[in-house]
């Protein structure tokens, strides 16, 4: 048996003989009522561990992109328990930190990973939880009946550290309601289905791995294809094998879905031309809006440049941008219809996401049609959340959590901080533009959003003047010289802070002439693009600009590095 959860309830309902994981790499398969039977088997092993009770207990888990990754987190939430899925990447002794610190009563591994699961282990004795692996005879269990009893919710869950780009990871405590209604708002917006065919080539221990590649699938009956770690060349064949002149038999089915962040859909395009003739005319049919129904692209700001080279290459498809963050899945997304796809914008709030901008400097909210101020400029204000997708609470943390928070006036909840920066602005969209969600209403309409930045980090306050980050970026980054840029403030005596850009040449063509193009260059280039104010006062050139898997730059870190010298 498992508990009444409706992910269970949703599992339970699907076809038990189609498929909802394959291993690309391999080829192998696994279905609906295989994953059912592993997932009764490894929660009674797991309560079996536990004493019989599990219920809010954490439970870590080390396993590698797989089958196995998807059975062991619904085993852990039909424990009624809190997964805790750890970053391979990460040493041990930040493993170590996480374990401590979320107190959690159990690691379980895989077995390519048991040897960093002893690793994490031995560096605090004391405190060592119980390590085993569950992970070790899954797949091809008899699909057996499964039926579903005891309470809809209970203590089951997931935590997850933020990435730690600001600060100090923060574990986000996800109950399994908040995780379903992340995964329901999705398939409301995106309309996953049991056609789609998804292909995950990222972490999973994200927000975006867990909820938007393996329970939205889930919920809609989708296969999930794992591809990992992420290498461009097998993406691209995995992409065209379906339609080479001669495909494998059985010929893998068509990838429909694919959600990555800019830097993949940028190391993609740069991959391409090292293919053949015949895989590259295969893989433009594979990613041409006819095959692959959606292209998402998130976490970190989408360049311009990239998303019109993919709609060249893919002969009209368009990249769909999506906002969203460890505390609330996805918040603000474009929509299906490609003209909603606006560059630069991250569309509307989700379904069942409530959305407003607040004045940083009046903590006024901006009201819908007063987005311009007396003198007709924009006005940011930080995205403030709430809603049933939204997390309650910092795991051991009530003052950060008091913090992010702030109460509503009218009584109906708080609002959650994100500490992004947006502006929101009409655009006008063709009228027959608009996805009707769940409840026979359309979600994307009205003003849509644009993020600044991060408050902490791309909000530059120079001279009185406040800049944004992203803003600048995407004018660098439409230079024809510069190939990656990052914009960061870089402290100021006299400005209290100013502009810095960090940049990337192109190596290839007259246009790069790598090394001999520089501030003035960059300022003359700029100069009917950007207000003065926010044309780059310093630049440095460097042949690489560190980012984390998620395609994320640590600012602070930049700075550091690069501008050390900077004291004016
Ligand atoms: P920490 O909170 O520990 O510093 P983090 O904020 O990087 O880490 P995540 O929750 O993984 O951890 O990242 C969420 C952030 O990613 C958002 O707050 C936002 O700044 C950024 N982000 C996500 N999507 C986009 C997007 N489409 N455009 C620009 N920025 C985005
Ligand atoms: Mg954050």
């Amino acid at each position: 048996t498992l508990p009444r959860l409706p992910i269970f309830e949703a599992l339970a309902g699907h076809d038990p003989n189609s498929t909802v994981v394959v291993h690309s790499a391999s080829g192998r398969k696994f279905t609906y009522g295989e994953l059912l039977g592993d997932v009764v088997q490894g929660k009674e092993r797991l309560l079996k561990e536990g004493g019989g009770k599990m219920d809010g207990e954490r439970i870590a888990f080390l396993v590698e992109n797989s089958y196995d990754y998807v059975v062991t987190l619904l085993s852990i939430l039909g424990a009624h328990s809190i997964a805790l899925p750890l970053s391979p990447a990460f040493p041990a002794h930040e493993l170590q930190y996480i374990m401590d610190h979320s107190q959690a009563s159990l690691l379980l591994s895989s077995k390519k990973f048991e040897r960093k699961a002893l690793e994490v282990m031995k560096e605090n004795l004391q405190k060592t939880p119980k390590h085993i692996r569950l992970a070790k005879k899954m797949g091809g269990a008899a699909s057996e009946r499964v039926t579903l009893e005891g309470p809809t919710d209970g203590g089951a869950g997931m935590m997850l550290y933020t990435s730690g780009t600001t600060n100090r990871p923060k574990g986000v405590l996800l109950p399994q309601s908040v995780m379903t209604a992340q995964a329901q708002s999705l398939i409301k917006a995106w309309k996953y289905s049991p056609l789609d065919r998804l292909l995950h080539v990222l972490p999973l221990h994200h927000i975006h791995g867990t909820i938007n590649a393996i329970f939205a699938p889930l919920f809609a009956g989708s296969t999930i294809e794992f591809l990992f770690p992420f290498n461009a060349q097998h993406v691209w064949h995995r992409f065209a094998a379906p339609f080479l002149q001669k495909p494998s038999t059985p010929a893998p089915s068509p990838i429909t879905l694919f959600t990555v962040v800019p830097t993949v859909y940028n190391r993609l395009l740069t991959t391409f031309s090292d293919l053949t003739p015949e895989y590259q005319t295969a893989a433009k049919t594979a990613i041409s809006p006819r095959n692959l129904r959606l292209n998402i692209s998130g976490s970190a700001a989408l360049p311009t440049p990239t998303k019109k080279a993919w709609n060249t290459l893919s002969s009209g498809n368009v990249l769909l941008e999506r906002y969203g963050m460890t505390e609330v899945g996805m918040a603000l997304s474009c929509g299906l219809p490609f003209s909603s796809r606006v560059d630069g914008s991250v569309g509307w709030p989700l379904p069942g996401v409530e959305v407003r901008l607040v004045d940083t400097d009046t903590g006024d909210v901006i009201k819908e049609g007063a987005e311009l101020d007396s003198e007709g400029r924009e006005r940011d204000g930080e995205i403030q959340l709430r809603g049933p997708t939204i997390f309650k609470e910092y795991w051991k943390n009530p003052v950060a959590t008091k913090k992010e928070h702030v109460e509503g006036e009218d009584g109906k909840g708080r609002w959650f901080k994100t500490g992004d920066v947006a502006v929101r602005r009409i655009v006008p969209l063709p009228e027959q533009n608009g996805t009707i969600n769940g409840h026979g209403e359309k979600w994307d309409r009205g003003p849509m959003y644009f993020i600044r930045g991060r408050l902490s980090a791309d909000i530059i306050k120079s001279g009185g003047e406040k800049v944004s980050a992203l803003e600048v970026e995407r004018e660098l980054l439409s230079l024809p010289q510069i190939a990656e840029a990052a914009v960061v403030a870089v402290p100021s005596g006299k400005w209290g802070q100013k502009v810095g850009a960090v940049v990337i040449l192109k190596d290839n063509g007259e246009e790069g002439r790598k090394g001999k193009w520089g501030a003035m260059d960059l300022r003359r280039s700029l100069k009917d693009r950007l207000a003065n104010y926010k044309i780059p006062q310093v630049m440095k050139v460097v042949d690489h600009i560190p980012r984390n898997a998620m395609g994320k730059i640590n600012k602070k870190q930049l700075v550091k590095e690069v501008f050390q010298d900077e004291t004016s």
